[in-house]
């Protein structure tokens, strides 16, 4: 019989959220809300669609595999060089990439948590330790929910080859500010990669939080991963780039691009979408103001919510978290719980937005705890 590496049969089995559509015909609505994987509601642009519709005919060749086109677009954008520049099958892909680049056994990872789940797993398959650093609470009172760089920077040794600081934080939608970040990665050894994930930066509206792609100017150990599945709509099209501010970085993260991997469908969406910025900066508007509607929407019920700069809220359920997700669930409902700490809901449409708080509502009157869902 064969057998998986150790370290791989160890691994949890990725569970993705409920799809929708099953869990409006097992409980039998016409439909069912999904705020589980910070999507944006909006239905891909005009110009994206009509793109995607262009490319589909020439499917029968792979896709240019330097995805030129995309790389320029890119870089143009963000006033660097193509050079800088790796695209790859989402984000997550990139992340894969980064550890297969930096880190081997003998060498290892650094990052907050609880942050993005891919972290943990990329030191896990790359047989390189990680050093998980307790969050703290971003207000006197609060919930633990937003990163201590100083214990980041103490937790970080020789060894050290790859810190993530996922900023806005996923799953608590906090946001480190400059100073603090700049204090940083000033401590971070020139050896050590610091890799600030932005995958919600388009929806950040605090002027102190930093932008990733200034911040890594002159540091040859910064890079900035960024991603197209959210706030520019194309989750379904697996599309992201890492700027990194030396070459040398993104050539390590290009060599470990696992070819055509980026469809040619991908590329042309992305070119697209980044050729209609304004419409995509508008939709981002309007999620910035529902995300505000929705956290004072949620204050009001008692709720402690911290101020998210995601598309997503945070609520610190704590013990409550698996039975209040269940019973929203079971209400038509499906959010992200993480057992134990919280519950982390994108930011709908209002009238999704509106059906979650309903349901809320009926859950924590009921007194969720006792009546379980689904
Ligand atoms: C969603 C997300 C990504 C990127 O996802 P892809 O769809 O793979 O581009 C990266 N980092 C964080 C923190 C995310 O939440």
């Amino acid at each position: 019989m064969v057998s998986a590496r150790p370290a791989v049969a160890a691994m949890p089995a990725y569970r993705p959220g409920r799809n929708p559509a099953d869990l409006a015909r097992e409980i039998g609505v016409p439909r069912a809300v999904k705020l589980a994987s910070n999507e944006v509601a909006f239905p891909p642009l005009p110009a994206v669609v009509e793109a995607i519709t262009a490319t589909a005919g020439e499917t029968n060749r792979y896709p240019d595999n330097g995805a030129a086109l995309l790389t320029t677009a890119l870089a143009e954008r963000y006033g660097v060089d193509a050079a800088q520049v790796v695209t790859g099958c989402g984000a997550v892909m990139l992340c894969q990439q980064l550890a297969q680049a930096f880190t081997e056994p003998g060498t290892g990872l650094a990052f907050a948590w609880r942050s993005f789940e891919i972290y943990p797993l990329l030191g896990q398959v790359a047989g390189a330790p990680v050093r998980q650093v307790p969050l703290v609470p971003s207000t006197p009172s609060g919930a633990a929910d937003t990163h201590d760089l100083d214990a980041l920077a103490a937790a970080i040794d020789d060894t050290t080859r790859l810190v993530f600081v996922c900023n806005p934080n996923n799953p608590t939608g906090t946001a480190v500010r400059r100073t603090e970040l700049v204090r940083f990665l000033d401590a971070v050894p020139a050896e050590t990669l610091v890799v600030l994930d932005e995958a919600y930066r388009e929806f950040v509206t605090d002027p102190d939080v930093p932008d990733g792609v200034e911040l890594m100017r002159g540091r040859p150990n910064v890079a900035v991963l960024r991603t197209f599945s959210k706030a520019w709509g194309l989750a379904g099209l697996r599309v992201g780039y890492l700027l990194a501010e030396d070459p040398a970085v993104a050539d390590a993260v290009r060599r470990t691009h696992v070819p055509f991997s980026v469809s040619m469908l991908a590329q042309a969406a992305a070119v697209a979408a980044l050729a209609s910025e304004a419409e995509v900066r508008e939709r981002c508007d309007a999620v910035v103001a529902e995300r505000s509607r929705l956290t004072t929407a949620l204050r009001e019920r008692g709720l402690t919510v911290a101020d998210s700069q995601a598309n997503f809220v945070w609520l610190p359920l704590g013990e409550r978290t698996a039975e209040v997700a269940a019973a929203l669930e079971a209400r038509a409902v499906i959010t992200r719980p993480f057992a134990g700490e919280g519950i982390r809901v994108t930011v709908g449409t209002p009238e999704e937005d509106d059906v979650f708080l309903g349901a809320l509502d009926a859950v924590l009157t009921s007194g969720a705890a006792e009546t379980t869902g689904a």
